[in-house]
């Protein structure tokens, strides 16, 4: 064993040996200065290095020329920079950025829709030789790159490696001398310095798993045998990877789940006179699927441990009425509930409901939201600690310190991946264990929710109320507009109303907002006749309320409107959906959006038009918005498309974000490490078995103190 060296203070050598945690800048070769850029990458020891993955592999015996590469292929290519240009696309002052190489046998594009990092297009100067890889893509007819990785000739690796693990490169460190950081650690690490095995043995030996030190050398420095496994993340190695990610997550969960069966809770037995009452004074029937939730809800209820539910259905699958009725059962039982959701304009929408529907029946119902003047917010909060109030419902401003309940017994929660898993924690802790209920439009993919969700139960609503008018989706491109705008003239002066909606991107939020705000001067100008409203997310909450409530009246024909229409609004007149620039939307979000309308008898439309200059891809994708208006189809498409973090927005829904697994793609290791999770809790509930420990530790240093909880 070779062992390291550094110079000490006084200017002695002296010698090192590495270990995991060791920190970076003593690797050879590092040094302090790339240790902080390593270090502002979220890599500060050798361990932590040994985790940053190869984004790809090349195989450099599937090298071709440019002539024959065929669409679809993953390859690489040697080749010379042509020339580098950009082009704005449409008015978003964005810019597309084209690469353009060649060899002897002809030239390709190599298309990029977004700057990787700042300053990576300078490098590519004329006759420059690079080797470009990536997929090949048609667009219009012509074999592009979109997105590839086209690095520089590195002389030590060309011809030298069959197999080339490409990395991420950090600000202009290179993949090759990241490549060299990975191979030196691995070689420097002495045995003694490897951790033991955490996974229990019979579950690496039943799955089928090699050691994790072995697979993190398979990785950095692969098997040319395999090189057709390794092009598709499906090497020993990757399995192993793969499978300790899910498997924490899991186990996680798993013993979350196992932890509120044992907290004591408050049994709700109503006995359902409010419910009757509700039933009998709604104008129409519940659908059996809003009546098959609420008996899974009520059979939690009844139950002395807390339910941990989420009702997840399609956008005005009438899940807020379900909601209620869980609020009635508590109330039947002289206990309180409260309702968060995620706006004010939605905070407000539930209470006018709430107001309709449960006040009749004797309930007392409050909101509180940020905007609750200081004197009905004194009365509410003392009415919610005297117990007089029956349902509170509000935004985040529940969760402050004072509001206190006396008798709290439901949380229900609304649009629940855009809070924080803290937020639902301290809501929840303002009563005794009480019970949970999430409702989500996210029409979460059923495998993704069971596994992701694991900790908790699920009611899907997967019918619609009656009526309803199916939504027509046209999918354009930005020529189309100016006909649009006059197909929805054509609508209001039926009667009907319409939304125009711009995308908020957080990178340039100003540039779109000024869109937004000079798209509505620019109606105000064509459409003198029409009132036009504009409704985003720098105005304030009165301004905005004002606004909502004149387009819910009908004194508005057209709600030009950032995204923050997106949740829940409810105004069945508006018949019409102008969706600009939506590519830029996520499918799922796009549907949501697209729930807006359709939700009275008129027959609804959405018209989704897309930017000049868009991606291949983002044009499949956006125009598979035509083809359904199933939630859950989108869903799926859309994770398989853009992957779950995009997908669901990794930071809100408190989704793990992963090295290297890929929920979509690695989906049945995924079930293999659920089912051996749960196997460890069925053998060790309380993690006490000395194989165990590994486990123990590692719950904790993820999830901190309190990851136990629930079962020791
Ligand atoms: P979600 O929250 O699931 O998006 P909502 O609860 O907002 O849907 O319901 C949308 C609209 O449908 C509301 O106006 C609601 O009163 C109405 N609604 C709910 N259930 C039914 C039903 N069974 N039949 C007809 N209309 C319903
Ligand atoms: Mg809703």
């Amino acid at each position: 064993m070779e062992s390291l060296t550094r110079k000490s203070k006084d200017g002695n050598l002296v010698n090192m040996a590495l270990r995991l945690d060791t920190s970076l800048q003593y690797l050879k070769g590092v040094g302090p200065k790339l240790a902080s850029l390593f270090s502002r990458h979220g890599i500060r020891t050798v361990g932590e290095l040994l985790e940053f993955y190869p984004r790809a592999y090349e195989d450099q015996r599937a090298a071709r020329n440019i002539a024959s590469l065929k669409v679809g292929d993953i390859v690489s290519v040697k080749a010379q920079v042509v020339s580098v240009s950009s082009v704005n696309m449409g008015r978003s002052q964005r810019k597309m950025y084209d690469v353009t190489v060649r060899d002897a046998s002809g030239k390709i594009h190599c298309k990029f829709f977004r700057v990787p990092y700042k300053g990576y297009f300078e490098r590519f100067t004329p006759f420059k030789e690079v080797r470009v890889v990536g997929k090949v893509i048609d667009y219009r007819g012509r074999a592009e790159f979109h997105h590839p990785d086209i690095r520089d000739i590195d002389p030590e690796e060309e011809n030298q490696d069959a197999l080339i693990p490409l990395y991420t490169e950090i600000e202009g460190l290179s993949t090759a001398k990241i490549h060299r950081f990975l191979k030196t650690s691995l070689d420097l690490i002495p045995d003694e310095e490897w951790p033991a095995e955490k996974l229990p043995s019979w579950v690496v030996k039943n799955y089928d798993l090699i050691s994790h030190r072995k697979a993190l050398e398979l990785i950095h420095k692969p098997n040319p045998d395999l090189g057709n496994l390794y092009m598709e993340n499906r090497t020993p190695a990757h399995r192993r990877l793969i499978f300790e990610e899910f498997f924490w997550l899991e186990l996680y969960l798993a013993s979350r789940k196992t932890g509120f069966k044992k907290e004591p809770g408050t049994a709700l037995r109503g006995d359902g006179r409010l419910i009757t009452q509700l039933e009998e004074s709604l104008p129409f029937e519940l659908t059996n699927a809003q009546k098959k939730s609420f008996q899974e809800i009520k059979a939690d209820l009844e139950k002395p441990s807390p339910m941990h539910r989420m009702v997840q259905g399609d956008v005005g699958s009438g899940k807020t009425l379900v909601s209620f009725m869980a609020a009635l059962v508590a109330a039947e039982c002289g206990t309180q509930s409260c309702l968060m959701a995620p706006t004010e304009i939605l905070a407000e929408q539930h209470f006018k409901n709430a107001q309709k529907q449960l006040s009749p029946l004797g309930l007392k119902v409050g909101l509180l939201t940020g905007k609750t003047k200081t004197s009905e917010r004194k009365e509410l909060l003392q009415q919610l600690a005297d117990g007089d109030l029956d349902f509170l419902i509000g935004t985040h401003a529940l969760i402050e310190d004072e509001v206190k309940f006396k008798a709290l017994t439901l949380v229900i929660v609304d649009e629940q991946h855009r809070f924080g898993v803290e937020q639902r924690g301290v809501l929840k802790n303002k009563g005794r264990s009480p019970h949970f209920l999430v409702m989500t439009a996210t029409p979460i993919p059923r495998t993704l929710a069971m596994t992701v969700y694991g900790d908790l139960d699920v009611s899907i609503i997967d019918e619609m109320p009656p009526g309803r008018s199916p939504i027509q989706t046209r999918v354009v491109f930005d020529s189309k507009k100016a006909a649009a705008l006059q197909f929805m003239s054509e609508q209001i002066v039926k009667g009907r109303q319409a939304y125009i909606v711009y995308p908020l991107v957080e990178e340039s939020e100003k540039i779109d907002l000024k869109d937004a705000v000079s798209e509505f001067e620019n109606l105000q100008a064509q459409f003198p006749n029409f009132k036009i409203g504009l409704l985003h997310g720098k105005m304030k909450p009165v301004e905005k309320e004002e606004v909502m409530t004149r387009f819910r009246n009908g004194e508005l024909s057209i709600l030009v409107s950032t995204t923050v229409i997106e949740v829940g609004v409810d105004v069945p007149n508006a018949n019409i959906m102008i969706i600009e620039h939506a590519e830029r939307f996520g499918l799922s979000q796009l549907h949501q959006l697209r729930g807006r309308v359709g939700r009275g008898t008129h027959k609804s439309f959405c018209i989704m038009i897309m930017g000049y200059a868009v991606s291949e891809e983002a044009k499949q994708r956006t125009q598979f918005m035509e083809q359904t208006t199933d939630g859950f189809k989108i869903a799926e498409f859309d994770l398989e498309m853009r992957g779950p973090g995009e997908f669901m927005g990794t930071r809100q829904s408190g989704l793990p974000g992963f090295k290297m697994a890929n929920l979509v793609r690695d989906m049945a290791i995924l079930q293999e490490a659920r089912e051996a999770a749960f196997e460890v809790l069925r053998k060790d509930s309380q993690l006490k078995f000395a194989e165990h420990q590994p486990l123990r530790e590692e719950l904790t240093k993820t999830h901190g103190p309190t990851a136990l909880a629930g079962i020791a």
